[in-house]
């Protein structure tokens, strides 16, 4: 084992401070990597303040991060496809059982034993639980990691990691192509992602917000038309017409708003993971045949295929590159809806800890 520079959460109401943890020394089909950025999720917050204790509780110390980008420092000599000094990346997830049917179908997210980059029981028995990005190195098993095409710029491309991929995924499950119309519902970093992505693929896409001061950042993101959630005749105007809606919010709110935006046939996919439950009213679904799904992150594959992709059409997240030492004040941003449109940690900053 060696020692790591991370940034850690002692308790719900504990601001993050500088901490050292174990990793574990690279097993045969270990990569190591030397951490450069680390965007900042959402569900980092949710989960370093305990908002999801009914379903998944927080075990303290928590280290967070799940959109990480580095350079490989070390491989073990079993590992085939990465070599020291390659560009690598590391998601939401760092192991699965690899047996189960879910695995079997690429869908690693959803295996009964996956091991997420943070918080889940630590096979290797290093720590407690894993710890995730916001710290200078991590080890993966070789199969969870991932790459970056090399004309992506790192900092913007470490968000696609889950932002891009929790978007990417549901969007292609409903088959966004040109000519259908999709909403966005909320513009943080998993809805400026959704925007960008809907608008590869060629849809006339809406933007729903709160927040009247991003209607020009929506514009330039690639949306046609934005919409202040809060006017209600700008909402009446889009009544039965969308073929998808993505909901990215991360707070409570009515969502048989949106529902019913929807035309025949139409779908919401819930992706924001609010703590407390929504309330869905029969008739918003009843009306028109519409159904109401969620989708979560996506498969190793998948997230390679998203990221090829994102090479391909120049893709990366809008960032704030912010360092390790303004951790906590990007939180309070994140709450007041204050992003545009991700934050990405410069890991370089955790040296001078
Ligand atoms: P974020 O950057 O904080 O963006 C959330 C956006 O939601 C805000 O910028 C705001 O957009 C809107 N919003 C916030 N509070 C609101 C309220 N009270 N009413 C209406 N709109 C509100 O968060 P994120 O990182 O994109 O994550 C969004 C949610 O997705 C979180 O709950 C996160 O845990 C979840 N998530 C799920 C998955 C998955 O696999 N399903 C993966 C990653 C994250 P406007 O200013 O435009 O209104
Ligand atoms: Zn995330």
């Amino acid at each position: 084992m060696f020692n790591a520079k991370a940034y850690a959460a002692a308790s719900a109401t504990s601001r993050l401070a500088h901490t050292q943890i174990k990793r574990r020394d690279p097993t045969p089909h270990d990569v190591q990597i030397e951490i450069l950025f680390c965007g900042i999720c959402h569900s980092d917050l949710h989960m370093v303040r305990n908002e999801w204790s009914s379903i998944m509780p927080t075990v303290y110390p928590i280290v967070p991060g799940h959109e990480i980008v580095g350079r490989v420092a070390k491989v073990g000599p079993a590992v085939t496809q990465y070599k020291p000094g390659d560009i690598a990346a590391v998601g939401c997830l760092v192991d699965s059982d690899g047996t189960c049917p879910q695995c079997k179908a690429s869908l690693e997210q959803f295996c009964p034993n996956l091991t997420l980059t943070f918080g889940s029981p630590d096979k290797h028995g290093t720590a407690p639980v894993t710890y995730g990005g916001y710290s200078d190195s991590i080890v993966v098993d070789e199969r969870f990691v991932l790459r970056i095409p090399s004309n992506l710029n790192l900092a913007g491309a470490a968000p696609l990691l889950c932002a891009g991929i929790t978007t990417y995924s549901p969007m292609c499950r409903w088959g966004i192509t040109k000519g259908k119309k999709v909403g966005v519902v909320g513009l943080g970093g998993l809805g400026h992602m959704g925007v960008k992505f809907a608008r590869a693929f060629g849809a006339h896409v809406v933007v729903f917000t709160t927040s009247p001061n991003k209607k020009d950042d929506a514009l330039r993101l690639g949306a046609d038309e934005v919409v202040v959630s809060r006017n209600a005749d700008e909402m009446q105007k889009h009544a039965s017409s969308f073929d998808f809606i993505l909901d990215t919010i991360s707070a409570d709110h009515d969502i048989n708003a949106y529902l019913t935006l929807l035309g025949r046939d139409g779908n919401l996919t819930l992706v924001g993971a609010p703590a407390k439950p929504l309330a869905v009213a029969a008739f918003a679904l009843i009306m028109g045949r519409r159904s109401l799904s969620g989708s979560n992150i996506g498969g190793i594959a998948e997230t390679q295929e998203m990221l090829d992709f994102c090479g391909e059409h120049n893709i990366t997240a809008d960032v704030e590159v912010i360092p390790i030492q303004k951790v906590n004040e990007a939180y309070e941003r994140l709450v007041k809806s204050d992003v545009k449109y991700r934050f990405s940690i410069d890991m370089a900053s955790l040296k001078s800890e």
